[in-house]
Order: C-alpha cells, then sequence, then structure tokens
C-alpha cells in the first residue's frame, strides 16, 4: 500500500467515480424520456377528454333548445285552444274577426316552431352520435394509454434499480476521496455534462478533443500527478497498454 503513491490511487479512484457517474447520467436520461414520454401521453388523453367533454355540453345545449321549444309549441297549442273557446262565444262580428286573426297567428307561429324544432331534432341527433364516437374513441385510447404507460413503468424499474445501485456505489467510492478532490471532480462534472475524468490518446484530449502540449502529455503518461486538460479542464489519464 505504502509502496502505491497517492495520486496513482486517486486516479484509479476518480476513473472508477467516471464510470458510476457516466451510468448515472445516461441511466437519468433514460429516465427522464421515459418520464417526457409517459407525460405526452398523459397529455394526449387530456386533450381527448377535452374534446369529448365538449361534445358533451354541444349536445347537451342542443337537447335544452329541443326542450325550450316543445315547451313553447305546448304553449301556443294551449293559446290556440283558448281562442278558439273565446271563438265560440263572440257576440259580435269584430270579436270573430280578432280570435280568428289570434288562431291563425298561433298557428302560423306553431308552425314555424315546429320546422325549427325538427331541424334542432336532427342536429340534436348529429350531436349524440359525435358523442358516442368520440366515447368510443376516448375509451379505445384510454385504453391503450393505460396499457402502454405500464409498459413504461416496467421498463423503467430495472433502470432505476440500477440507478440506485451506482448512486450508492458512487457514494461509496466518493468516500474514500479527498474532499476537496471530490469537490474538483463535481465542479468539473457539472460543467461537462458528467464527463469529468478522461482518457489521453495520442495527445489528444477524449473529452474535448483538442491536442495537449507534449511535456503535459508525458506527464499524464507518468500518472505520478492530477493533470487538468488546459482547454476543458477535465483530469486526464493515460491507459498504458
Ligand atoms: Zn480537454
Amino acid at each position: 500500500m505504502n509502496d502505491i503513491p497517492s495520486q496513482v490511487q486517486d486516479i484509479e479512484t476518480l476513473i472508477k467515480l467516471q464510470e458510476a457517474e457516466t451510468e448515472i447520467v445516461r441511466l437519468k436520461s433514460v429516465l427522464e424520456k421515459f418520464e417526457k414520454e409517459k407525460s405526452k401521453l398523459g397529455e394526449k388523453l387530456k386533450q381527448f377528454s377535452t374534446a369529448l367533454e365538449e361534445n358533451k355540453e354541444n349536445f347537451s345545449k342542443a337537447a335544452d333548445v329541443c326542450h325550450d321549444l316543445e315547451r313553447e309549441i305546448q304553449m301556443v297549442d294551449d293559446r290556440i285552444v283558448k281562442s278558439n273557446e273565446k271563438l265560440r262565444m263572440v257576440k259580435t262580428n269584430k270579436e270573430y274577426q280578432l280570435f280568428l286573426r289570434e288562431v291563425d297567428d298561433n298557428k302560423k307561429r306553431k308552425d314555424a316552431l315546429e320546422t325549427e324544432l325538427i331541424e334542432r331534432l336532427d342536429e340534436k341527433e348529429k350531436l349524440e352520435g359525435k358523442v358516442q364516437e368520440t366515447q368510443k374513441e376516448f375509451n379505445l385510447l384510454e385504453t391503450q394509454i393505460d396499457s402502454d404507460q405500464k409498459e413504461i413503468e416496467k421498463k423503467t424499474i430495472e433502470d432505476r434499480e440500477m440507478l440506485d445501485e451506482y448512486l450508492e456505489n458512487q457514494a461509496k467510492i466518493g468516500k474514500t476521496l479527498d474532499p476537496s478532490l471530490m469537490n474538483r471532480f463535481n465542479k468539473i462534472s457539472k460543467m461537462n455534462q458528467g464527463l469529468a475524468v478522461v482518457n489521453v490518446k495520442n495527445e489528444v484530449c477524449m473529452g474535448c478533443f483538442m491536442n495537449i502540449p507534449p511535456q503535459l502529455y508525458i506527464e499524464v503518461q507518468r500518472g505520478k500527478s492530477l493533470i487538468s486538460c488546459p482547454q476543458c479542464s477535465r483530469i486526464l489519464y493515460h491507459i498504458k497498454k
């Protein structure tokens, strides 16, 4: 143990830490994608539900209109009956003409209302069909989305377990590192989408793919001190073949 320089130990620990970090970043992104997929499906169902509610409301309004028309027709009918009764008891020609016109006007009004009612009933029927159709489609979509979401949930369970494992592992490794080095790692990782420790191949940093100065490359190859890439600040290492 004593004959291994502490910097070499550090770089080995940092590589392990990076391996865990890389997996954590990857799994988090996979899980995030699944979450987005799930919420997109939920959004789709919500939109469809809103459309269904709208159709139901339109149908309900149309039904109300029909109901109002039927009531008005009934009222006009009552008026016609009353006018006819009055007509039978009139004493003067003037009164006769007056009630006759009343009956006539009300009959015309009733005709107009009945024509409108036919149109409105037709409309109501169409809207009812639309509600039934949308309801059927909604039910199908709901079943489909429900099973899709369950499928996604199943897929994420394994990833979540793996993520927990890596997080635990990362914490364990982190405890063996000097806190200031751990801070340095976290800072660089945050700046570089989770990639803080990278290999150098043929004088090229595998983090930013820029050339590093030859003298620095030699130092990295020696592995006796922690070298940062002058371009991206990532901690560099070199694997000896
Ligand atoms: Zn670099």
